[in-house]
């Protein structure tokens, strides 16, 4: 087919120029997501191989290689991996904007940074490299098509591109950069080795470059022909842990979760037993901008005895972690294991059970932190991901009673809308003669601290939980009791507060009496409103306020319901 030009989609333009613009301060990243989209493409073909073993084309050993060329001022990275038919190059190179990419504008700030690591997280990927180059050549061909069908796919990152057929022997991608007149520095063995060793390090695949040697005579570093491995080449996570250093794992995680930012935890072991496989999982310090989108990807990737089977395997997680990001190997799973197998898997319920444990001990061990820095980093975790936690309550019926040790709640202890006691604080505050744990729900922290259902409370010096994220009622349906004491809402019915005396008591029934008369008559008024009036002593400012029946639903939840529509 000839050449034909066609037009970037308006999203992908807007990237573009956003991209070249507010990432040039961090332009290496180009060369760690061409890389890593090789990997992917390495890993794609031997997942596709697994059933079509032809795809390899007597060409089993796969790798990328990375070069320059001094005088063209190119750069190139090239892999034998999956390629891509010219279709696959029209829609992956250029006209298909991602899922998320309308909701990723709308969160940018217009402050270099946060946009910087804004767009790290999305994902630029192949795009980047047009911070570096104001030209990239592709020429690819995908596995199993006959050579006679490669594609050469030209741009210049502005507002189109173009694609021709070609003849390409080599299955595989040939990316090259031509570079743009200020950027010569990276053309040199020295700086590209050590871009690759930064980021690119624990990328499963031999990352190849041809050999450098001092020529004395020239005065020169002249390039043999004999090819060296940059990287470590191995999969992080196979390694023993004694012989990874903090470092590594930071690195892994930069690369995984494409956050620019340090995890906060991680967790890396092998699990041995009923099922066997390997868990590195990592706790975000910053929830990604999809996090409560209902299509957010889950973080885990699976893998079978090394063999990239998947991303997103939500199977692995409960939704409440959604938010974790790692890797699961497992050593007992069929290679050629789909989504709709690891629904049905019970291997795959063996691991979800294995991972959520981990990850819960691994929030404990966060949440008990005595140092300030521990600390700080749950409060982080707490802010991020607290909500989400939450629904744990009421999703997962075998941990609640942990998931209720790791939740924090607002209370009229603090006064301050951060979420930071601890049941277990509440509970060692209770007076004496209390045996219920009270709380207050309202759409915010300031409603929920002046309802006027806290006066009693507030007299009576009992603390209240202020309860504010939409989640929280919902949660508090299913989980009823802390420690043995029932969770009871200050907006219910009869209110056993026993911190009445007998002469309060005694005043209490004489009023009652005096005013028999009027409730009385406040019943009939109001008969078609209220299903009973009662007189009380909890309010102390207020003259009269709205409770709900046990067991049937506060005003918050109605309200909530109705908005939502139901
Ligand atoms: P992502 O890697 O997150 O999908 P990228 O922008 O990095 O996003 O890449 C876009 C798509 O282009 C990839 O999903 C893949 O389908 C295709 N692609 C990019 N590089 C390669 C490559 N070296 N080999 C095969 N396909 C590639
Ligand atoms: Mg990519």
């Amino acid at each position: 087919m000839a050449q034909e030009t066609m037009s970037f989609q308006a999203e992908v333009k807007q990237l573009l120029q956003l991209m070249i613009h507010s990432l040039y301060s961090n332009k290496e990243i180009f060369l760690r997501e061409l890389i890593s989209n090789a990997s992917d493409a390495a890993d794609k073909l031997r997942f596709e191989a697994i059933a079509n073993s032809g795809l390899y084309e007597n060409d089993p050993n796969l790798r990328i290689r990375v070069a320059f060329d001094k005088d063209a001022r190119t750069i190139t990275i090239d892999d034998n991996g999956i390629g891509m038919s010219r279709e696959e190059a029209v829609s992956h190179l250029g006209t298909i904007a991602r899922s998320g990419t309308k909701e990723f504008f709308s969160q940018l700030s217009g402050d270099q940074q946060k946009d910087a690591a804004l767009i790290g997280q999305f994902g630029v990927g192949f795009y980047s490299g047009f911070i570096v180059a104001d030209k990239i050549t592709v020429e690819t061909r995908r596995a199993g098509l006959p050579a006679s069908e490669g594609v050469r796919w030209i741009s210049a990152g502005e507002g189109d591109f173009s694609v021709e057929t070609i003849e390409r022997a080599q299955r595989g991608t040939t990316i090259t950069l031509h570079l743009r007149a200020e950027e010569d520095e990276l053309l040199s063995s020295h700086r590209l080795q050590s871009i690759i060793r930064k980021y690119s390090d624990h990328v499963a695949l031999p990352i190849l470059m041809k050999q450098e040697e001092w020529d004395a005579e020239k005065g020169e570093m002249i390039v043999k022909d004999e090819d060296e491995t940059v990287n470590q080449a191995s999969a992080l996570w196979t390694r023993p842990k004694s012989e990874i250093e903090d470092e590594q794992y930071k690195q892994f995680y930069h690369h995984l979760a494409h956050d620019e930012q340090d995890p906060l935890a991680w967790t890396h072991n092998r699990v041995e037993g009923r099922s066997e496989y390997t868990q590195l999982l990592y706790v975000p310090a910053r929830a990604p901008f999809d996090l409560w989108n209902r299509d957010h990807r889950s973080g885990l990737k699976l893998y079978v005895k090394r063999v990239f089977i998947m991303d997103d395997a939500e199977q692995l997680l409960p939704p409440y972690l959604r938010f974790v990001k790692g890797v699961v190997d497992s050593a007992d799973l069929p290679l050629n294991v789909s989504r709709e197998i690891l629904q049905e898997s019970r291997d795959v319920k063996a691991i979800r059970e294995g991972v959520t444990k981990r990850v819960l001990s691994m929030l404990e061990e966060m949440a008990n932190a005595e140092t300030e820095e521990g600390k700080a980093k749950y409060a982080t975790f707490w802010k991020e991901f607290g909500q989400a936690l939450k629904e744990g309550l009421g999703e997962d019926f075998t941990n609640r009673d942990r998931i209720g040790k790791l939740v924090r709640f607002a209370s009229t202890h603090t006064d301050s809308a951060e979420q930071t006691v601890a049941l277990a604080d509440y509970v060692a505050r209770m007076k004496p003669e209390q045996t219920k744990i009270y709380y207050v729900t309202a759409d915010a922290w300031l409603a929920a601290k002046n309802s006027p259902h806290l006066e009693v409370f507030r007299k009576k010096g009992i603390e209240v939980l202020l309860l504010t994220d939409r989640v929280d009622e919902w949660a508090l349906a299913y989980f009823t009791e802390f420690d043995g004491k029932p969770l009871a809402s200050v907006a219910r019915g009869d209110l056993d507060i026993n911190a009445f005396d007998d002469e309060e008591k005694k005043a209490h029934e004489a009023v009652g009496e005096t005013l028999k008369p009027l409730v009385e008559k406040m019943k009939d008024v109001l008969k078609d409103k209220a299903k009973d009036v009662r007189l009380t002593f909890r309010l102390t400012d207020s003259p009269s306020c709205l409770v709900a029946d046990d067991g049937e639903m506060t005003g918050y939840l109605q309200r909530m319901l109705k908005a939502a529509g139901q």
